[in-house]
């Protein structure tokens, strides 16, 4: 914490936050700019980022992955490529809320910005890529982990949307989008838009 609060009084004290040096690979002047736009939001949203974090299911920094964090994103030079358009297996689209987010995974971090409208859904996707980059974390393998245990780029997603959104993470909505965890009785409830249809066709006979 002491480190990354004097991170941030060294760029407060320096004027308009902003990371130092870019390197882009196939982006537009138009997706450089988005890019940019979505650096300059986490770099505004440092501290807000820091309190969502470890706070209603999503995970906690580990080890020096917050420190590293802040310092790549103002002192390190950021690195990306551009794509369109954003296909599998490059990209894998996450659902966040209304947000549905083209993510993909590299040293160079992959951006679809014909995808990304919002600075923060941009911001999103960053984070998602520097959180792999700051702490070797691969996802969970099931939905339902993902939903209740995310790791660290999984829960950057969801707290920059909470923040942009001023949602607070919601573990039942996610797991909603999971359909039933096997092995375990449905917890889905029947749309009450579509009336319960009544079995046509009787129980098969008990055979003696
Ligand atoms: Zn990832």
């Amino acid at each position: 914490m002491r480190c990354f609060l004097s991170i941030l009084i060294i760029l407060s004290l320096s004027g308009p936050a902003m990371a130092s040096k870019f390197e882009f690979a196939g982006c537009s002047k138009a997706s450089r700019q988005k890019i940019i736009a979505g650096v300059n939001w986490l770099v505004a949203h440092l501290a807000d980022i820091d309190q969502q974090l470890g706070q209603g299911g999503l995970a906690n920094w580990s080890g020096g992955s917050q420190d590293r964090f802040a310092k790549r994103l103002v002192k390190k030079t950021l690195r990306f490529s551009c794509h369109d358009p954003c296909e599998a297996p490059r990209f894998k689209q996450q659902q966040v809320g209304a947000w549905s987010l083209p993510i993909g995974h590299g040293a160079q971090i992959p951006i679809c910005s014909a995808a990304l409208s919002l600075p923060e859904q941009t911001a999103a996707v960053i984070a998602h890529g520097l959180g792999h980059l700051v702490w070797i974390n691969a996802h969970r393998k099931s939905c339902h982990d993902r939903c209740m245990k995310p790791r660290l780029g999984t829960s950057l997603v969801q707290a920059v949307h909470n923040i942009a959104t001023g949602t607070p993470y919601d573990a039942a909505q996610c797991l909603a989008r999971c359909g039933p965890i096997p092995g375990q009785p449905t917890l889905a409830t029947p749309d009450p838009a579509e009336p319960e249809t009544p079995a046509t066709e009787p129980p098969p006979a008990a055979t003696p």
